[in-house]
């Protein structure tokens, strides 16, 4: 192996499904790819794991217990990976000088500020965490274009939805001008979740295993929630609004329980391009990895003779009002996009913990975005400001809700 040759990775969120999945793909191709950093929350055993497997230079653990813990195990087996901690060390680590690319797949809100150091510094961007992007579109978007980082999209729909755009012309585009290019809309396929189906008063009593039961997908417990209420589709359509640069009515979803199409991209001409493969996110990974090359993802490939048939269906908003609390914050624009994956994040939480009905959810994100003001979201310290508001404010909710 030349190291000269390798590109240096940093995962942030590398315990995560996604995490795993992108390790999976690097593990592949020794000769293409170096660890530079690994990145988790809590999970310090599978970060140990991962570490004796891809001796980073660096591991970060949120807390200091943990780092000790880790740092001591890693010496004890002779491995030379520095152990860091804190926010701070995930911001450093994913804008060193000396990475090539950042996989962007840690869970919700708290992968903001990484993220955002990792555009700033110019690295490539392998966005999974679509939450960065839904509370700090035009700061991330504003990011990239001056500092020259690259962001290619790693969520399955975005990820299809670029691999049916016409290549990007200048060095840093994501995409060319997508009226100029002759589309007339995306259309963002979903598979519904575990209740596609089912009704408003059908879904009043279902647990947090029911909603963590993804039938095509495995993924992390929030999105998987997520996908549940539709509320991954909502967050993604704001998602494709600011990497494609469109307005909420560009975006038509689609309901497609078998997740094979992984979304598609309309012309001008009648044409409609799609992305086909099985529900494997290292499918994704690998194409944004080795873009605009193709490698080997692990993924078999597609039996189409396998596949009987494809529905598509529009999305029952009335069962799943998320889509449209979405939709209401992306044009509501300003600080709307940052209250409602606050709230949606807390009121995930209180679901999972037993805590408020999954029908609760909306209602509750409904609530807060009603409560607070929209204000310009043009800094970061306006967007965490806005994002504690939201949070404590859903949590006061909640804790009223408990005691009625
Ligand atoms: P996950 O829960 O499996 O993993 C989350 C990772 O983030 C873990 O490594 C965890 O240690 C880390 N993390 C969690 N909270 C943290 C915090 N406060 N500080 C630092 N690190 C923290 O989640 P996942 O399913 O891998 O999803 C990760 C991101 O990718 C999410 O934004 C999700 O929306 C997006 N995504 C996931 C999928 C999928 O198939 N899983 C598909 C598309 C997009
Ligand atoms: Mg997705």
């Amino acid at each position: 192996v030349n190291p000269s040759m390798q590109k240096r990775i940093v995962v942030l969120g590398a315990t995560g499904s996604i995490g795993t999945s992108t390790l999976d793909v690097i593990a592949r191709h020794p000769e293409r790819y170096r660890v530079a950093a690994l990145t988790a929350h809590v999970s310090r055993d599978k970060l140990l794991a991962q570490c004796l497997q891809h001796h980073p230079d660096t591991a970060v653990i949120a807390h200091e217990h943990d780092a000790r813990w880790l740092s001591a195990a890693l010496q004890d087996a002779g491995c030379e990976t520095q152990v860091l901690y804190g926010e701070q060390a995930l911001c450093d680590v994913a804008s060193a000088a000396d990475v090539d690319v950042v996989v962007a797949a840690i869970m919700g809100g708290a992968g903001l500020a990484p993220t955002l150091a990792a555009v700033r510094a110019g690295h490539q961007i392998l966005l999974a965490n679509k939450e960065s992007l839904v509370m700090a579109g035009p700061l991330f978007t504003d990011a990239a274009r001056q500092s020259g980082a690259r962001v290619l999209p790693v969520d399955s729909e975005h990820n299809a939805i670029f691999q049916c755009l016409p290549a990007p012309s200048s060095s840093t585009a994501l995409h060319t001008d997508l009226a100029q290019a002759g589309v007339i809309r995306l259309l963002l396929t979903a598979s519904g979740g575990p209740f596609r189906g089912w009704s408003r008063d059908q879904l009043h009593d279902v647990t947090p295993e029911q909603a963590c039961a993804h039938p095509n997908w495995s993924m992390g417990r929030k999105i998987s929630v997520d996908s549940a209420t539709m509320m991954n589709k909502g967050l993604e359509i704001i998602e494709a609004c600011w990497l494609f640069d469109l307005t909420p009515d560009d975006i038509h979803v689609v309901v497609h329980p078998q997740s094979i199409v992984h979304s598609m991209v309309a012309y001008r001409d009648g044409s409609v391009l799609a992305q086909l493969g099985n529900p494997d996110m290292r499918t994704p990974i690998a194409h944004a990895l080795a873009w605009p090359e193709r490698i080997d993802s692990g993924v078999a490939p597609l039996d189409v003779f396998s596949m009987a048939q494809f529905e598509f269906r529009p999305p029952d908003e009335e069962a799943f009002p998320c889509l449209g609390l979405a939709r209401r914050a992306m044009n509501a624009g300003g600080t709307a996009p940052v209250v409602l994956n606050a709230a949606n994040e807390v009121a995930v939480d209180a679901f999972l913990n037993g805590q408020i009905r999954f029908t609760a959810i909306p209602k509750l994100i409904d609530e807060v975005m009603a409560a607070l003001p929209v204000v310009a979201a043009d800094t970061l310290e306006t967007i965490f400001a806005q994002d504690a508001l939201a949070r404590d404010y859903a949590a006061k909710i909640v804790a009223r809700w408990c005691d009625e």
